[in-house]
């Protein structure tokens, strides 16, 4: 697996659970916001992290630490996602993928695998917008079916999106809500321009903590819990 990042210790990450987080190598999205271009742009990767290693850190914090989330970049692109899940879990961890949707097939298998705990995905925009917020010409209907299939996972789950406010307007966020209509967690993050893919969005901003409350209020009728952070 290309492991371009790893944090030996999260709280916020995974509800309820003291996890790492293994960050992998390559994204087939190009969202101005990123806030990981080390992780997206090949120009800026850093040597990889040899897998031995996070192993090798699991193998003593077992016990200590509850679960392992693996996101990214996008880690659905890496062949050997099932397999480096499959030793995570046979430590006795408790794992979490974060995707970007775009490879339900993969998210899917993994579920059938029973190697993956907790479900994250990333909503970017309504499909009308997606491709323009992405910067990617990839196959909408993706979007749709990984949707479909966390909800249907049988498993906890998050939805979440980043909030540009250049990019997404209300009736936006709302067109978003109808898309995970019933589901039991979405997430709005505030977008923080403190390092960006496109450096142009270092001059972009988010909404304000009345606006952010106002779009959870009106999330109401749509999803079972809405937070902001
Ligand atoms: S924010 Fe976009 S470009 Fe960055 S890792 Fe996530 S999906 Fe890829």
């Amino acid at each position: 697996m290309k492991i371009g990042g790893f944090q030996k210790f999260s709280l916020i990450d995974y509800p309820g659970k003291i996890c790492a987080i293994i960050f992998t190598q390559g994204c087939n999205y190009r969202c101005g916001y990123c806030h990981n271009p080390e992780l997206v742009e090949p120009k800026l990767f850093s040597p990889l992290i040899p897998e031995e290693e996070i192993f090798s850190f699991l193998e003593k914090r077992k016990g200590k630490l509850e679960a392992v989330e693996i996101t990214g970049g996008e880690p659905t692109l890496q062949p050997d996602l099932f397999e480096v899940l499959r030793k995570i879990k046979a430590m006795g961890y408790l794992t979490k993928l974060d995707s970007n949707g775009s490879n339900p097939e993969v998210v899917q298998k993994a579920v059938g695998l029973n190697l993956v705990d907790y479900l994250a995905m990333d909503i970017k925009a309504p499909l009308g917008k997606y491709r323009s917020v992405i910067n990617s010409n990839i196959d909408l209907n993706k979007i749709t079916r990984s949707i479909k299939l966390i909800m249907n996972s049988g498993l906890d789950y998050e939805f979440r999106t980043t909030v540009v406010k250049s990019q997404l307007k209300k009736d936006d966020i709302l067109k978003i809500g109808e898309m995970i209509r019933g589901a039991k967690l979405y997430i709005l993050q505030r977008f923080t321009p403190a390092k960006t893919l496109d450096p142009r969005f270092l001059k972009e901003e988010t909404y304000s903590e009345e606006e952010f409350e106002n779009f959870k209020e009106s999330l109401k009728g749509y999803i079972t819990k809405c937070i902001i952070r």
